[in-house]
């Protein structure tokens, strides 16, 4: 089982990406984590050191606070256009330690890649 921390960890970052662009104010995202506002901002500022988020300083209510913004854009098919995985005859055979694996596939790492030499 993984630490606490963690998955409090995992957790709030959802929640900052779900609120995509309009983000997320410290305050809500406590509320909704259920955890201190002291503990909530060790957490708010160890995401914005690790480059996670964005921390604008806001006015709510008469009161500075910080509204959340995460770095993480949404996954669109474009990022996965060209891929070999998707039409590959062996992809249900493919995993680490298969009889495919994607660790050692030279047309992934072409694709990956282009740069990178593989005669594939
Ligand atoms: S990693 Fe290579 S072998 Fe595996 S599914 Fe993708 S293209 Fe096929």
């Amino acid at each position: 089982m993984p630490p606490r921390n963690s998955s409090v960890e995992q957790r709030a970052l959802r929640l900052i990406y779900d609120a995509g662009e309009e983000g997320l104010l410290q305050s809500e995202l406590w509320k909704l984590l259920d955890v201190s506002s002291r503990e909530g901002s060790r957490l708010a500022k160890k995401f914005e050191e690790k480059g996670r988020i964005v921390r604008d300083k806001v006015i709510n209510d008469g009161r500075w606070t910080y509204k959340l913004v995460s770095k993480n854009e949404p996954v669109t098919l474009d990022s996965v256009r060209g891929c070999p995985c998707l039409i590959c005859s062996e992809v249900e055979k493919c995993f680490r330690g298969g009889t495919q694996d994607p660790v050692y596939c030279l047309l992934l790492t072409a694709w990956i890649d282009p740069r990178i030499e593989t005669d594939a």
